[in-house]
């Protein structure tokens, strides 16, 4: 008889390194929050094309292979990852002002839908969601992660430029919907990433085609081959596409990851 033991380990991407700002200012390396081997941003041009749904259920597909995985959810002008994961509770800080994050399906996430309560309105200015993105990253005991998904706010903002100083992302992936006016502005998306050197790792096409239940017939509801397009142009992978499911919206709205 023979017993056969697998275990493996997820390799971390490396450290920052300084850098020298235009004006001759050396900007120090930036650094990963402790105990956390990869960030990967999940970003887009644009709202509602299901960014925050990719970025939910990648996690936890990533949590099923094994791996640890935590969601931070730097959309702070729209949270969501708090209803996506089912979490009502409030999250909680130790005695040294850390917070905690909440754990649901295997993830560890953090939001600001999981420190204000539904009915208060966030309304932030860029400085201040700068701020609060830095506290994200280094006052959440994120603990042991193999993986940390960062669910970005859409476009190219504030936050997204704090981000990319303020840790060395592993990645982006890019999620966009097939139709010109989204795929324009996802490149813009994706632009952003090169002159900071965070690696593109691909583009998710959302919404790319619908499949009717009663007929079988596909139907391009936003037009056609937009992803693999942008992914052409820009020479970087095309990561698949993921049909319209009214079962997306449904356990998106239940707290559920599809
Ligand atoms: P974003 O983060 O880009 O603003 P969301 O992930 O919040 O977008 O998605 C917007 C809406 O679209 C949500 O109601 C979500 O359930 C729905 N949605 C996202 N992806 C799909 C899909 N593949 N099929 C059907 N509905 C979807």
């Amino acid at each position: 008889q023979v017993n056969v033991n697998l275990t493996w380990q997820v390799s971390a991407s490396p450290e920052g390194v300084q850098r020298t700002l235009p004006g001759g200012q050396v900007a120090p390396a930036p650094q990963k929050p402790a105990g956390v081997k990869n960030l990967i941003a999940v970003a887009s041009g644009k709202g509602g094309v299901g960014k925050s749904t990719v970025a939910a259920n990648l996690a936890v597909a990533l949590h099923q292979t094994g791996a640890s995985v935590g969601i931070l959810d730097a959309d702070v002008y729209g949270p969501s990852q708090g209803t996506m994961f089912g979490l009502d509770q409030r999250a909680e800080a130790d005695e040294n002002q850390r917070l905690i994050p909440l754990e649901a399906h295997g993830v560890r996430v953090m939001s600001m839908g999981l420190l204000t309560t539904k009915e208060t309105p966030v309304i932030w200015r860029g400085p201040m969601a700068s701020r609060l993105i830095q506290q994200f990253l280094s006052g959440v005991l994120w603990g042991e992660l193999d993986y940390l998904i960062i669910d970005l706010p859409p476009g190219t903002g504030d936050v997204q430029l704090t981000l990319t100083q303020s840790v060395p992302l592993t990645g982006a992936v890019i999620v966009t919907t097939p139709q010109d006016v989204a795929v324009t502005i996802a490149e813009k998306g994706l632009r952003m990433f090169q002159p900071v050197q965070v690696p593109v790792l691909g583009v998710i096409e959302n919404m790319s085609y619908f499949i009717c239940s009663h007929c079988d017939e596909k139907t391009h509801i936003f037009s056609k081959g937009g992803g693999e397009r942008i992914s052409q142009e820009l020479g970087i992978p095309f990561l698949g596409g993921i049909p319209i499911d009214p079962e997306v919206v449904r356990s998106g709205d239940e707290g559920e990851p599809i």
